[in-house]
């Protein structure tokens, strides 16, 4: 009982002593679950992915850290979805269990359906399952983990401003332990249907986008996470307040292509 009204007392008048238990939100192809933890009370909301490409790991071996992080910000409400392609992940491979790149799925102005993309926007249960839960919680601010094989580790964004802003505390605060942290405004590539473009170019909403180098180990990814993210969470709530929600609609105008 006395745990009870602990936990009461958390969730409803101190901001959250604990995260609540996982929601789920959806599963995958072959039925795995997809969940999603809120942490915090606050104005500023953030929404994070750590894996989205299931080949890559690393930001998902770090969401103890993430966790950590956001204990220490209980005024950031904060949504953690540890992974949206678990099938992936288990095989070692990119997209979901169809062979579709979960990052080109989304409704985004410059969508083209192929195979590795999808006959449609949201034709994947994961990016479905995401795309809904996303847009109900409505965030200032979106963080997705990636990694990548040349180049890294980086930090890339969309979206207006403070998109830019908080990609460099990241990538500051990341080069304390790795000097070769850096911000890279644009992946020098198209990415047609990708959350980027879509929360970023189209909703108008700040994404950034961590890319660790491919096979970072575990621990140099808590390290930058853990600096990384907790200097980005600073940068956020010294600013002031967000006024208004963004709509849960898709933008009508086309955004510039990435
Ligand atoms: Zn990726």
């Amino acid at each position: 009982m006395t745990r009870l009204l602990f936990a009461i007392a958390c969730s409803w008048l101190l901001g959250g002593c604990a995260p609540t238990r996982p929601v789920a939100i959806g599963r995958s192809i072959e039925g795995a679950p997809l969940v999603a933890e809120n942490h915090g009370r606050g104005h500023h909301r953030v929404y994070l992915i750590g894996l989205i490409h299931g080949n890559e790991p690393e930001g998902f071996g770090a969401v103890d850290e993430i966790r950590r992080v956001l204990r220490d910000h209980p005024g950031v409400r904060a949504r953690l979805v540890p992974t949206m392609n678990p099938d992936g992940h288990a095989a070692d491979s990119r997209g979901n269990a169809r062979g579709v790149d979960l990052n080109r799925n989304w409704p985004a102005s410059n969508f083209a359906p192929a195979p590795d993309r999808g006959p449609a926007p949201l034709s994947e249960p994961e990016s479905e399952a995401v795309f809904a839960d996303l847009m109900r919680f409505a965030p200032d601010l979106l963080i997705v983990m990636h990694s990548i094989r040349r180049g890294g580790p980086f930090v890339n964004f969309d979206g207006p401003e403070p998109a830019g802003h908080l990609a460099r505390a990241f990538a500051e605060a990341a080069a304390a332990n790795d000097a070769r942290w850096r911000v890279v405004p644009s992946m020098g590539y198209p990415t047609p249907g990708s959350l980027g473009t879509f929360a970023g170019v189209d909703l108008r909403i700040p994404i950034l986008t961590i890319e660790f180098e491919r096979g970072h180990g575990p621990e140099e990814a808590r390290l930058a996470t853990g600096a990384g993210l907790d200097a980005v969470l600073r940068a956020l709530t010294s600013r002031p307040q967000p006024t208004q929600r963004r709509p849960p609609t898709v933008a009508a105008d086309p955004g510039e292509p990435r």
